[in-house]
């Protein structure tokens, strides 16, 4: 099946240059929260820092001065301290979370508002679950790594700073050696970065095919279950899981290497400093207290020295996501907004085509040199075998391509010319495979006119012979149609689309026919509110059943993107080419199967 695909050249800034960018770009805006926060975390530093120091008074009261009072005393401060260290905590948490889910909703609108202003070649071809995994993991990641600085600087830093000074303070040739353990740490704990970039990209492809296939399952599901596939769609779900967990278990591996070697440096380093802090106790008379505190400190300090050493390591992991994030928000837009442009006006709504050739790629030609005109108020029709080029007239009307070479005029005015918002406003398109929107009938009719009054949907709806139906639903004009619409028929999806394109009443329709056939009633129902949506307007539809052209003013037979025969049906037929043969056929297929007299 579809094998992992690159929608976007990878981003390969440095390590540094992406902490930057975040910074300078998602978090400096935040500054204000991330002082409080800072405010906070100094003081849950001081107050961890503070009670290790207290530690050594508490061990001297106890068995040196034999001070029960004093005890007390120092308890109750140690309690306050806590609860003191507590409450920032807490308030530091809040805080960070809140700056963190503010940069999560920029960053999925910055994605969203880059999405849409990519072009449909941007997205054809390309699984639509890639793009969700993207939104999702691109998102999170860069509030994940900020936060990892942001508590790595404030609390972890702070702390071990705190720490440091109180052992420092208590005994300063101990602090010096437990230190020595650092350097052999950082030097192989650099070596695993490479690699745990490299498993967390890893990670992200396997994830986005569990998606795809999902997805693909999910939206596919009457195929699926039709052509039982439900086993071969869990054997490729299998496989993407297989692969995703093998890929997160060597990321484990090697992440976690890191634990085993750090525990037992700092093993050492604390019999070390048991060691030397005994034999102070013993032989030079150094009181327990400052042993004790010492001791507190440096086990307090472990922790966040461990985690800071880490920190490059967890970084690279994060912003394997920063790196989608900023693949997605870099990519320029392939259809800029161009509404600088003047905005095309339509007088009769004249369409003309002037040697018009266009290709998707550059050696493949697929309209060639293309001249036509649809005359206003007019029904031209697009005829020909598929693949013969009549989608992409429409797909170059509407500007979802640019021409190639020669241009398209309407009006008067070429089309490459005029904003591409003003064109599709113009136009009403009503394609083959209706997309309903998650949410009413109404909002689907709506989207053609946003803000229409009650009376303007229902008389789209009863011109487009879709009120009857409608109406007939319990909920009536709220019945909720779902993501893809599953619960109306073809034809009753069809005339909403017609209502739609009604209330929107632009003066040019581009209709593509359904080829799934109805059954003759709904046919009709679908016929003539077609009917009334071409009434009057420039249409240019493309016709799948010829009976439906008969009264086409024009007919154009597209053969390998070039127009081979125009005209209207009665001539063409008499002409006896391309188009009367294409009829032919097409009845011949519509004759009934004779039908065997039963002898009685
Ligand atoms: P028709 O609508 O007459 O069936 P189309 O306009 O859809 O024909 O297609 C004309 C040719 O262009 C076909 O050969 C088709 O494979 C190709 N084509 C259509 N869309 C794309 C695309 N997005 N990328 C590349 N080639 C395409």
């Amino acid at each position: 099946m579809s094998g992992p695909k690159q929608v976007l050249p990878e981003n390969t800034d440095s390590a540094w240059s992406l902490v930057h960018r975040l910074l300078t770009e998602q978090a400096l805006g935040q500054w204000k929260r991330y002082a409080i926060a800072f405010t906070l975390m100094g003081v849950a530093a001081g107050a961890t820092a503070l009670g290790a120091y207290l530690i050594g008074d508490v061990i001297n009261a106890a068995y040196v001065d034999k001070n029960l009072p004093g005890i007390v005393t120092l308890a109750i401060v140690t309690a306050v301290i806590f609860t003191i260290k507590g409450a920032a905590t807490y308030g530091q948490a809040t805080m960070l979370a809140r700056i963190g889910n503010r940069i999560v909703a920029q960053n999925q609108r910055r994605m969203f508002t880059s999405l849409v202003s990519q072009n449909i070649d941007f997205f054809s071809n390309r699984h639509s679950s890639e793009f969700m995994v993207r939104l999702q993991t691109g998102a999170t990641s860069a509030s994940a790594v900020i936060n990892l600085l942001v508590t790595a600087i404030g609390r972890d830093l702070l702390s071990l700073i705190g720490l440091i000074v109180v052992m420092a303070v208590q005994d300063p040739i101990m602090s010096f050696f437990s230190f020595v353990v650092a350097p052999p740490a950082f030097i192989v704990l650099r070596k695993m970065i490479r690699r745990i970039y490299k498993i967390a990209r890893n990670q992200f492809t396997g994830s986005t095919k569990i998606m795809e296939t999902m997805q693909e399952t999910v939206h596919g599901i009457r195929i699926v279950k039709a052509f039982t596939q439900e086993d071969a769609m869990r054997a490729r779900l299998d496989a993407n899981i297989a692969e995703f967990e093998h890929e997160s278990n060597k990321w484990a591996r090697v992440a976690h290497r890191a634990s085993p070697m750090m525990e037992a440096l700092g093993g050492f380093a604390i019999a070390g400093a048991l060691v030397y802090g005994g034999w102070r106790v013993i032989e030079t008379g150094a009181t327990p207290g400052q042993f004790f505190s010492f001791l507190a400190a440096f086990m307090l300090a472990y922790e966040p020295a461990k985690r800071l050493a880490r920190l490059n390591l967890d970084l690279s992991t994060g912003l394997v996501g920063v790196r989608i994030l900023f693949e997605i928000i870099d990519h320029p837009p392939t259809e800029p907004n161009d509404d600088a442009k003047p905005a095309l006006k339509l007088t009769t709504a004249r369409v003309d085509f002037h040697d018009v050739t266009f290709g998707y790629r550059p050696e493949e030609v697929v309209v060639r040199d293309m001249t036509f005109t649809a005359e206003p108020g007019k029904m031209t029709a697009l005829v020909g075998p598929s693949g013969g080029g009549k989608s992409t007239v429409f797909n170059l009307l509407l500007r979802f391509y640019e021409v190639g070479k020669g241009s398209i005029i309407i009006d008067g005015q070429n089309v490459a010319e005029v904003s591409r918002n003003s064109l599709r406003h113009q136009i009403a398109y009503v394609g083959q495979d209706v997309f309903l929107f998650h949410g009413t009938v109404r909002d689907n009719i709506a989207i053609g006119k946003p803000g229409a009054s009650e009376d303007e949907i229902i008389a789209a709806a009863k011109a487009a012979h879709a009120h009857e139906f409608i109406s007939s639903f319990p909920q009536g004009y709220d019945t909720p149609v779902g993501e893809r619409g599953t619960q109306l028929s073809g034809g009753e999806r069809q005339r909403v689309a017609i209502a739609r394109a009604l209330i929107k009443n632009a003066p040019i329709i581009l209709l593509d026919e359904a080829t799934a056939s109805l059954d003759s009633e709904s046919e009709r129902l679908v016929q003539d509110a077609i009917e009334h949506l071409c009434q009057g307007r420039s249409t240019i539809v493309i016709a799948h059943r010829l009976h439906t052209i008969a009264h086409a003013d024009r007919i154009l037979v597209l053969e390998n993107g070039s127009i081979v025969e125009s005209g209207r049906h009665d001539e063409l037929l008499r002409k006896g080419g391309r188009y009367a043969a294409f009829y032919r056929l097409q009845i011949k297929e519509q004759e009934p199967i004779p039908t065997i007299p039963v002898a009685s």
